[in-house]
């Protein structure tokens, strides 16, 4: 996990997937109305553009796969992405 980017351009709003059947809230619910499932709903990150390019996927990551430190902010040393992703 060590290409994972630390960086965190814009707030974005999380959004909730269910890992029994796949349903998708921006509310998180303490059971799936989908499946019936409780606390089957994981959080989501949406991936700001920024980041998206950084690491060369679009796909929201689950939060308890990204690390965390997510304040911390490393210089890329382009600093055309620093000051993107300076931003917010
Ligand atoms: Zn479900």
């Amino acid at each position: 996990m060590a290409a994972m980017g630390t960086k965190k351009g814009k707030k974005e709003k999380p959004f909730f997937v269910c890992r029994e059947c796949g349903y998708k809230t921006v509310k998180w619910l303490g059971r799936c109305p989908e499946c019936g499932e409780w606390e089957s709903l994981e959080e989501h990150q949406p991936v700001s553009p920024g980041k998206a390019l950084l690491k060369g996927v679009a796909e929201p990551v689950p939060l308890h796969l990204a690390p965390d430190g997510d304040e911390e902010r490393v210089s890329t040393g382009i600093e055309e992405l620093d000051r993107v992703l300076g931003e917010g």
